[in-house]
């Protein structure tokens, strides 16, 4: 039987990278995305082109429906839910500090935060009952130690709590043979910075990246695989750049 990887936010960007790679790699995928059908389908018939099973979890993980409804799916799969990928995250306008709005502030940490916790809580419980461990990959951001100034200091204080909670699950969990790690991806080429209402970030911020470029998709997809597969398995809270030195 395949194991089942479930990611967030597996629409497009990095989640659908990080789906079509673990299908290469043997994995069913679960596909979890709030809105974009069409793409999600895409991402499906990509992961079964590559010879393994997709399912379509739509759900937003900031409710706690959402996520109950993405869950209800897993179970009624009969697959055994093997890894967690929390992907899923929003970002708000580049903006200065005091022009956050309180909604803005909520649906930050509401989807990045609350959300991830929610996915995490759901899949420890299930990885606990199976007895055969598990893994998590959080997906956190080089904005956690940046603080994004004069962008999005919410967003990168989402992704501090991100990395604490990597921290604190790993140690409360890894006893029992669930591991827990975060990705901190530094400026990758994908359409979450047009939602920043910065559609040339890329461009504009590449060349005052050590490595003198912008990471593809594939470059932390790869990453959220290792940690993952065996290769990783003394790997546990661990916070991972993916930032080409930034
Ligand atoms: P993206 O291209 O904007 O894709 C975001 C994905 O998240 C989409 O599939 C979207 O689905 C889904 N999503 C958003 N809100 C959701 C919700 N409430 N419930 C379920 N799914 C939801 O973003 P990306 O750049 O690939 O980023 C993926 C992750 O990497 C995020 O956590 C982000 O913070 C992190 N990251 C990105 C960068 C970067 O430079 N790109 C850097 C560091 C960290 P729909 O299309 O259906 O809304």
């Amino acid at each position: 039987m395949q194991q089942l990887v479930l990611i967030t936010g597996a629409s497009r960007g990095i989640g659908a990278a990080t789906a079509t790679l673990a299908a290469e790699q043997g994995y069913a995928v679960g596909i979890n995305y709030r809105s974009d059908t069409d793409a999600a389908a895409d991402v499906a018939r990509a992961v079964e082109a590559a010879g393994a099973r997709a399912l379509l979890l739509p759900g937003d993980v900031s409710t706690e429906a959402g996520v109950a409804a993405v869950f209800e799916d897993v179970d009624a799969s009969g697959l055994e839910l093997a890894a967690l990928v929390n992907n899923a995250g929003v970002v708000g306008r580049v903006a200065p500090f005091t022009e956050y709005t309180t909604e803005r502030l909520r649906r930050t940490f509401e989807v990045n935060v609350l959300g991830a916790f929610l996915c995490a809580r759901e899949a420890v419980s299930r990885m606990l009952r199976q007895h055969a461990g598990g893994a998590i990959v959080n997906v956190s951001s080089a904005a956690a130690r940046l603080g994004s100034p004069h962008e999005f200091i919410d967003y990168a204080a989402s992704k501090g709590a991100i990395d604490t909670m990597t921290l604190g699950l790993a140690r409360e969990v890894g006893e029992r043979g669930i591991r827990v790690n975060a990705v901190r991806p530094g400026l990758i080429d994908t359409t979450i910075h047009a939602s920043a209402g910065a559609p040339d970030r890329v461009e504009r911020m590449a060349p005052g990246i050590p490595m003198q470029r912008a990471g593809t998709v594939s470059e932390v997809a790869s990453t959220i695989l290792w940690l993952l597969s065996d290769g990783a398995s003394y790997v546990n809270g661990a916070l991972l750049d993916v930032a080409g030195g930034r």
